[in-house]
């Protein structure tokens, strides 16, 4: 780790314009954020769209990062990169994205300001940030959540599909 850094840990969504492929490309365009290593990534997840079901179904993963930057530059690092993939906002919420880009959990750190909530507030209902999440931080203790093995006791992996590693 960077002298002074903070794990994190990033949500990966896509479910646009070859979703397999974007969700690929941001984990080797995290890996080269400034100040910032990328230390483990999960296996890719399939999982079917929250909100609006008029949409295809989403990729996921998530990544472990070693970061010397503080939480609102990694929000921005993260921002450049969904807009690089072409991350429209239509201003309507949970709807089809070329990608999207969580900061989960930052350190210890509890942030709530008024455009970063850390350890990002969805975690605990979402099997598809849950499952991967767990994949490379088994025993992780998430702020102000508890153990993730126990939030996973009390969500089902049912709609949850992890892609044969030959498909990632
Ligand atoms: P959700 O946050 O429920 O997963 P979403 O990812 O579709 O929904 P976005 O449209 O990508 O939501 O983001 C809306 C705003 O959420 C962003 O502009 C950002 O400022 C804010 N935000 C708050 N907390 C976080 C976080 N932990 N990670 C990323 N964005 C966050
Ligand atoms: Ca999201
Ligand atoms: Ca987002």
């Amino acid at each position: 780790m960077k002298a002074g850094g903070l794990r994190a840990y990033i949500g990966l969504g896509s479910n646009l314009d070859d979703p397999v492929r974007q969700v690929r490309r941001a984990i080797v365009e995290l890996s080269s954020v400034r100040l910032t290593e990328l230390a483990s990534f999960s296996s890719l997840y399939r999982s079917p769209p929250m909100g609006p079901s008029d949409q295809p179904d989403y990729i996921n993963a998530v990544a472990a990062l070693d970061t010397g930057l503080d939480s609102d530059s990694l929000l921005a690092e993260l921002q450049s990169i969904e807009r690089r993939h072409g991350r429209k906002r239509t201003g309507k919420r949970w709807t089809a994205r070329t990608l999207d880009l969580d900061l989960l959990v930052f350190g210890d750190m509890q942030i709530d300001s008024r455009h970063l909530m850390v350890p990002h507030p969805g975690i605990r209902d979402r099997s598809f940030v849950l499952y991967p999440l767990a994949e490379i931080a088994h025993d992780l203790e998430i702020p102000g959540m508890g153990p993730i093995d126990r939030l996973l006791e009390s969500c089902t992996s049912r709609d949850l599909q992890k892609l044969p590693s030959d498909d990632c």
